[in-house]
């Protein structure tokens, strides 16, 4: 194609799926007289996995919601279906002969190898908070750094939550007052999150990904989901207006009464750059001071944000491309198929599961102390869970998942991301959640047909990996307390049963 007259000194940014801010890295200086903006959908990318399908369409309606956007501003925006990155960009550059094109930082170790490789030269990101590079130099001299201390040199530097030099409230962490199980009322006491009528864009994503990633599984977007930065808002104002009060609190809790309790619901905005920190951190830390926030769960909300969240992102970068094929626990089983969808009679992981099909979605506990805690005690290879969280939630990334599934929820880092297995019997579950009244399985039994599942294999997991975990002052008492059981081989024997029914399907 003749290159147009018009486009001679033009700079193109390439934007990527998970950098949809106007206000973001490279795109924050660029102006439609200046600059041309590439958008590319990679076909291979959308094809290449099982995604929940409200997770694709996700991604794929906010990305050219965004296109919309930055041509309504008055950008040329080029936005190409291509069956890869790379092809994307070479129609580009043929198309366009741009002068040069620049990209962000991209959220992604394989994708900034593909950008080096492409010869796309990148500039900082300010998606985050917190620069890898600003990590490390935190970090340097550290013998073992701790979230809880990268937490407080945040609040310092960031202002969150501070009186002065001191924490307001007097304390760093208010997290043991927020592990109260669900209310008697959580079926009512919370409005149902707000949801969106589709419309033709949306009918126009289903569509194509219907033909183009057959491979899509769960149920369709009913809305819930927002696919724009205006969307994106209105859901920080729902969340601040209606459920910050008791996000502390109730942080923690699971129950059948309600799938989204007082939890914000904003982390597939903040990861596609829908929404900043800064501006989430900013809504919560007024109510608070406004006084119409308690502070435990201000402080709940803004550590989740500036302190676990920023901490896994730096996490990610000092550890990958390694941190992928770790396996500290020599785990190796494959994916028990009740993640495939497969039914299971244990009432905790139906209902968890029941959830994720149908909103893409859960909180944190029930994956880490419910799915997570599964896999971990049956022994499944870390990376297998790994990849089918990444494709389930609306959520997923790369950077996310690795520190949080391969580190702290399987241990597979041999605790660098975390310093204990988070290994849980059927008591942990039956004490935050609502199901085990309702299960064939009896939660307090770790042999016999009724045995509890998560209770024998707790057992047995401390009794396989007592020799790692002795000495380890966080879970040195289950080891011990597992070598203390009079019926240790009793419960290996119903471990071996257990695990069998598992990887049959008919657990
Ligand atoms: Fe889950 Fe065990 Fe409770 Fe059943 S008894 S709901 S399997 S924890």
């Amino acid at each position: 194609m003749t290159r147009a007259r018009s486009d001679a000194g033009r700079t193109t940014v390439w934007v990527l799926g998970d950098q949809l801010h106007r206000g973001i890295g490279a795109l924050a200086e660029a102006t439609p007289a200046t600059h041309r903006v590439l958008v590319v959908e990679s076909g291979r990318k959308l094809s290449s996995a099982g995604w929940h399908v409200q997770r694709a369409h996700l991604i794929v309606t906010a990305m050219r919601r965004f296109v919309a956007e930055l041509r309504a501003e008055g950008f040329e925006v080029d936005h190409r279906l291509a069956a890869t990155m790379g092809e994307g960009l070479a129609a580009h550059r043929a198309e366009h002969a741009p002068d040069a094109v620049v990209a962000t930082e991209p959220n992604s170790h394989d994708a900034r190898l593909l950008l080096a490789r492409l010869g796309v030269p990148t500039v900082r990101s300010d998606q985050f908070l917190t620069h890898p590079d600003d990590f490390a130099a935190w970090s340097a001299g550290r013998k073992a750094p701790k979230m809880e201390e990268f937490y407080r040199w945040q609040r310092a530097r960031l202002g969150y939550l501070m009186d002065g030099d001191e924490p307001a409230g007097g304390r760093w962490n208010l997290d043991a007052d927020n592990r109260e199980p669900a209310p008697d009322d959580a079926a009512t006491r919370w409005p149902a999150p707000p949801r969106d009528a589709l419309d033709d864009l949306d009918a126009e994503v289903l569509a194509h990904l219907a033909r183009t990633a057959p491979g899509c599984w769960g149920a369709p977007p009913d809305g819930t989901w927002a696919t724009s930065r205006a969307g994106a808002l209105a859901r920080l104002r729902h969340f601040v207006a209606h459920l910050l009060p008791d996000f502390g609190t109730f942080e923690d809790a699971m129950t059948r009464d309600s799938w989204h309790l007082a939890h914000s619901m904003l982390s597939p905005y903040l990861n596609l750059g829908l929404l900043r920190p800064r501006e989430v951190c900013d809504a919560v830390e007024a109510e608070y001071r406004a006084g119409r926030a308690p502070l435990n769960a201000a402080e709940g909300f803004i550590r989740q944000v500036i302190g676990w969240r920023e901490w896994v992102w730096c996490s990610y970068w000092r550890d990958v491309p390694g941190s992928r094929g770790v396996n500290a626990l020599a785990a190796h089983r494959a994916l028990p198929p009740l993640y495939r969808g497969e039914r299971t009679e244990m009432a905790c992981v139906r209902g968890v599961l029941d959830d994720v099909h149908a909103h893409g979605w859960t909180h944190h506990i029930p994956r880490l102390m419910v799915l997570g805690n599964l896999s971990l005690v049956a022994g499944v290879e870390p990376w297998a869970l790994t990849e089918w969280m990444w494709h389930s939630f609306v959520d997923g990334a790369e950077w996310v998942m690795v520190p949080n599934v391969m580190g702290m929820s399987q241990y597979a880092d041999g605790g660098r991301v975390g310093t204990k297995p988070y290994a849980a019997g059927g008591a942990y579950v039956d004490r935050m959640g609502d199901w085990c009244a309702d299960c064939r399985y009896d939660r307090a039994r770790r042999t016999g047909d009724d045995a509890c599942p998560f209770t024998t294999l707790y057992w047995d997991f401390f009794l396989r990996h007592g020799e790692r975990f002795a000495r380890n002052p966080r879970v040195a008492r289950q080891v011990h307390a597992a070598r203390a059981l009079a019926d240790g081989d009793a419960v290996r024997a119903r471990a071996a049963e257990v695990l069998a029914r598992l990887d049959a399907g008919t657990l």
